[in-house]
């Protein structure tokens, strides 16, 4: 690896994934580091998206059971297409609801606390909403978060030591929810040893996928997850607000949903209207209600994306990327006080790369007047997400030129240290 221009041009060339970015939407003239935030429209799920208005336009009502995609299957169609991301069974996965409401879904059927078998197991870097999520599920069944919620600490506020979450699943514990990949640091844990772990205590461990799903490569059922969920605006590049997804091991099948409605009726039934609920024998149990279809449809097109060109050859190039742009980091911006502070164990880092530097706020707001787009979280991180799909070397290249030249000329001091209402 060296740090010409030529190099990155080189790397471009030899990726077998290039072409790819051809199929989505780049904003002009900027450099877009921030699909893990949300990621870019592909010309797919555009298309995705027309098609469900037409056969709304077309058929009507009937548009549930007609068309190219009907309405009444789609939400199983999209498991069926999610699964190869995360190792699981077309069974085991359900497109429905959004990360926190499915958390809530989850946490409704998977927490049955039991005498002194009450709390619930969590760590202290997840993403605020899991966290509330969690704690107010506590206060449904009658528990006070402060002694029944457990969250496991960071030694240095960015990483998790598998070995303290596992001294932390004591036997007052009925449930563990964990991330797959740390919003901020990027950390993969490893998803495989905490639930073999768990279940040699016999507590039920779910993963939040938000910030893995479409990245990174999962093997949840030969793990023996018990569930997860996760969002698909990400990584996975469904748009703005797009429909979340579930997986439910398949030794759970028949477990009744805490929240129920008709989309958990097994399709046969649903439509005899009949005031006992007749559950769906697979993850579709934990569908509540009538599916988000125009919110659900662009993930048809960008899925189709992610079965052409494989979720190993995208984790590949994602480490790739980072490993590039980590270098760069270090040989280019050495004497500026940046800190990587994400994992630097390849098979540990996830889909970004996370830096820290005390003007990080006012740093992102340089690179992005400078035309490009990372994000900014408190207190001091600055994310950068090469995208696999739609990035290339050479954008990760002119990134840290940019960013070296906003250092030197000490531009960000134009800025307040402080961040925008959305960061
Ligand atoms: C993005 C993200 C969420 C967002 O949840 P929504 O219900 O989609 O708003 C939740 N958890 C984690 C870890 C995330 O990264």
């Amino acid at each position: 690896m060296n740090i010409e221009k030529t190099y990155a041009a080189y790397l471009d060339q030899q990726d077998e994934l290039a072409h790819f970015r051809d199929e989505f939407y780049l904003p002009e003239n900027t450099l877009y580091l921030d699909g893990n935030s949300l990621g870019l429209l592909s010309k797919q799920a555009e298309q995705a998206v027309e098609d469900m208005m037409a056969s709304w336009k077309t058929f009507a009502i009937d548009g549930w059971a007609k068309g190219k995609e009907p309405w009444y299957y789609l939400s199983e169609k999209l498991g069926t297409m999610t699964a190869p991301l995360i190792g699981a069974g077309t069974e085991e996965v359900i497109v429905t609801g959004s990360a926190t409401t499915n958390l809530h879904q989850l946490t409704a059927s998977f927490y049955q606390p039991e005498g002194r078998k009450t709390k619930i197991l969590a760590d202290s870097l997840n993403f605020p909403s899991d966290i509330y999520a969690l704690k107010s599920q506590l206060q449904l069944k009658g528990y006070d978060p402060n002694e029944h919620f457990i969250q496991v600490e960071s030694k240095d506020d960015n990483l998790l030591d598998t070995k303290d979450i596992v001294n932390a699943m004591t036997d007052d514990v009925a449930l563990i929810v964990l991330p797959g990949v740390l919003y901020r640091s990027g950390q993969v844990l490893d998803m495989k040893t905490l639930t073999d772990e768990a279940h040699k205590r016999g507590i039920p461990i779910g993963f939040d996928l938000c910030h893995s799903i479409g990245a990174v490569p999962h093997r949840l059922s030969d793990w023996d997850v018990d569930f997860a969920f996760w969002c698909t605006y990400k990584h996975l590049n469904a748009g703005p607000g797009s429909v979340g997804g579930l997986y439910v091991n398949q030794k759970h099948f028949g477990r009744e949903p805490g929240l129920a409605g008709w989309f958990s009726s097994s399709k046969e039934k649903q439509f005899d209207m009949e005031h006992t609920l007749t559950q769906a024998q697979n993850a579709g149990a934990f569908q509540i209600g009538t599916p988000h279809l125009l919110s659900a449809a662009p993930l048809l097109g960008s899925l189709e994306i992610f079965t052409q060109a494989g979720i190993d050859n995208i984790r590949q190039k994602s480490l790739q990327l980072t490993q590039y742009l980590i270098k760069l980091l270090e040989t280019e911006l050495s004497d500026y006080g940046f800190t990587i502070a994400n994992p630097k164990e390849t098979e540990l880092r996830g889909g970004h790369v996370y830096i820290e530097h005390p003007d990080a706020a006012r740093i992102c707001k340089a690179l992005k007047a400078d035309g490009v787009v990372p994000d900014f979280r408190k207190p001091n991180g600055i994310r950068l997400a090469p995208v696999a799909l739609y990035n290339t070397f050479t954008e990760v290249w002119e990134t840290v030129q940019i960013l070296k030249t906003i250092m030197e000329e000490k531009r960000y001091k134009h800025y307040e240290n402080e961040r925008g209402i959305i960061a």
